[in-house]
């Protein structure tokens, strides 16, 4: 069942549009709740239907990817007693990027953990720190290189279950964009909690402005990126979380090694790149590898920028977006370099 309660989604990572629009531009907005989180569509010039038809394509796209949904196809597989299932070619593109993301971050994604959150209660909202003992159990399961799959089909052990919460949102941002894109639309932003997607630029030709927000207050923003033409996507530890009756903080983001919330050094990540699969699967697998080991990853990959923000309070820019990055904080800025 879904969450009714949105927390601070629209908090997470705001697009500052609107500053410098032509008077003359339409903007077509439209609100839509779904894979339990508000998102916001905004398309400037001539749109048609287009924006009615990416609601129609997230929804279907809920229908088909989430774990909890009965109909979907991550449950039939979940409960499939370890038989293969027909799966949609967008299912199988989530898990190529699942795959492909599991391996370049040692594990640190791993859509395999889902049984470990949900003992921590964060499918249901129902929270609870489980016994040390149930954790330990529940990770000898978790395992994503005993998943199969091919174009059409997926396997999950009978021992095993799998959730794709941490990199469907990007893939669904990626499905509008390319939707936009084919209806004619030159200049569009959305918000997918805490996923923000830009397709061209804003209708006057310059670049969007997205908010990422302050870890420790975030009603506040940290600072500002200008991005064109591609995603920043963040995944903090402020958002989904719960406090245990001795006062310690426990979130969404576990690390498969020890199946505990990650606590890696790390309070925010946002990654910047033209796939906001990509960008979303990095966002959680970053989050989990920590400071250094986020570094070096950065360092070895071409394909995207990043922002990450410390438990230390301090703000890490990688020097490819560190010209377009805004410091609205208090807090130090030190640039990565290759
Ligand atoms: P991200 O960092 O992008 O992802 C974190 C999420 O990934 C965690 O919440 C957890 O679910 C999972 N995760 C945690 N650690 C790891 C890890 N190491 N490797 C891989 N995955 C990890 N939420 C509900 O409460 N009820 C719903 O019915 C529901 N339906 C959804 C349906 C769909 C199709 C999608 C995409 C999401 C849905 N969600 C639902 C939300 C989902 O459970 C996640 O909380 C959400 O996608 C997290 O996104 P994020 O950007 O906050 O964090
Ligand atoms: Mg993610």
């Amino acid at each position: 069942m879904k969450r009714a309660v949105l927390l601070s989604a629209l908090l997470l990572t705001l697009p500052l549009a609107g500053c410098s629009m032509r008077a003359d531009t339409q903007k077509t907005v439209k609100s839509v709740f779904a894979m339990d989180t508000y998102m916001e569509l905004t398309a400037y010039g001539e749109c048609g239907d287009a924006l009615d038809a990416a609601e129609d394509r997230i929804r279907a796209l809920e229908q088909m990817l989430s774990a909890t949904d009965a109909g979907s196809e991550i449950w039939a597989a979940n409960h499939a007693d370890g038989s293969a299932v027909p799966i949609s070619a967008d299912t199988a593109a989530i898990l190529r990027e699942a795959s492909a993301v599991h391996d370049m971050s040692g594990g640190a994604l791993s859509v395999s953990v889902y049984p470990v959150v949900q003992a921590w209660g964060f499918t249901t909202g129902t929270y609870r720190v489980p016994e040390d003992a149930e954790v330990k159990s529940l990770l000898q399961n978790v395992d994503d290189t005993r998943i199969s799959y091919t174009a059409d089909s997926l396997t999950v052990p009978a021992d095993m279950q799998i959730d794709l919460g941490a990199l469907a949102k990007g893939y669904t941002g990626d499905a509008v964009i390319s939707m936009l894109r084919d209806a004619g639309v030159t200049s569009a932003i959305l918000n997918l909690g805490g996923n923000v997607q830009a397709l061209g630029s804003k209708p006057d030709g310059s670049a969007w402005m997205v908010g990422i927000a302050h870890p420790f207050a975030p009603e506040k923003e940290l600072g500002t990126v200008r991005i064109t033409d591609c995603a920043a996507v963040t995944s903090g530890n402020y958002e989904r979380f719960f406090t245990d009756d001795s006062g310690v903080k426990h979130w969404h983001i576990i690390d498969p090694a020890d199946g505990y919330p990650a606590d890696n050094g790390l309070v925010s990540v946002t990654v910047i790149g033209r796939s906001g699969l990509h960008c979303d699967a990095l966002s959680t697998a970053l989050f989990v590898e920590g400071t250094e080991r986020a570094a070096a990853h950065w360092r070895k990959c071409a394909d995207f920028e990043m922002v990450l923000v410390t438990d230390g309070a301090e703000i890490y820019v990688t020097e490819g977006i560190a010209d377009v990055f805004t410091n609205q904080s208090d807090m130090p800025v030190k640039v990565l370099k290759k």
